[in-house]
């Protein structure tokens, strides 16, 4: 399947209920498996998705939006659907079920198109693809397959410059345990979710030790912004020894 691949995505609110956009840079190949080529501005299509053993009927759309007034945007396509279509609720069931990705192929038929869940992908495991300092080749390929590859780059340098900041400390214990060893140990967190939010800015990053990082998977703090505070359901509270960006 994997050379048939055009894109894949974290699952987000809009594509339980209404839809999906395709990247830019897929749009073209998208084209290639299109029976009448690439949509014009504004044009919809009908094309079906295979999904767990059944065929739905979907409009492909390249969004009609005003070109004088935003001459500089690429063509937007999306991938759209009602939220009571039968797609929209196989999509739901498939995904409430723990599965967080999805990724979609060509088939040999124009307009038939293949869309695979793919098993849930931890926070952690995300996070790990997304560092920099943790990355290696094999996690590279998982990267480009989960779509993920402009988030990694973005966070290369928003996470990268953020440690740097921080001295490689931790922003809660304010060690850099890695230190004594000559070596880096500094991870990124992200505060919200990234699997759900999808939000890479600094101001959702903290930088943090791999032992804190750990502890913050495990036991599930609440941050509070304003008071800069880890809440552990057990009541243990924790205040940001480090902190410039928050
Ligand atoms: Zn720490
Ligand atoms: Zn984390």
């Amino acid at each position: 399947m994997s050379g048939n691949f055009l894109m894949g995505k974290a699952i987000d609110k809009s594509m339980l209920e209404r839809g999906f956009a395709i990247p830019v840079h897929a749009q073209e190949i998208f084209s290639f498996h299109l029976s009448g080529g690439k949509l014009s501005h504004g044009e919809k299509r009908t094309i079906k998705i295979f999904f767990d053993g059944e065929f739905f009927e979907v409009k492909l759309s390249c969004s009609n939006f005003n070109r004088e007034k935003y001459s500089t945007h690429s063509e937007q396509w999306q991938i759209l659907y009602s939220k009571n279509s039968p797609i929209a609720k196989k999509i739901r069931e498939i995904f409430s079920a723990g599965k967080k990705f999805f990724t979609l192929y060509a088939t040999d038929l124009k307009d038939v198109f293949f869309m695979e869940p793919k098993i849930s992908c931890d926070e952690t495991t995300l996070e790990n693809l997304l560092d920099l300092s943790t990355l290696t080749d094999p996690q590279a390929a998982l990267l480009e397959k989960f779509g993920l590859t402009k988030y990694r780059k973005l966070n290369r340098k928003i996470g990268e410059q953020l440690k740097k900041n921080y001295n490689f400390r931790c922003q809660i214990c304010g060690r850099s345990i890695g230190e004594f060893y000559g070596v880096n140990l500094a991870e990124c967190h992200h505060i919200e979710p990234f699997a759900e939010s999808l939000n890479n800015d600094a101001a959702n990053l903290l930088i943090v030790c791999p032992n804190h990082h750990r502890i913050i998977h495990i036991a599930e703090p609440t941050f509070d912004r304003e008071r800069k505070i880890y809440l552990y359901p057990n009541g243990s509270i924790e205040s940001l020894k480090l902190n410039d960006h928050l």
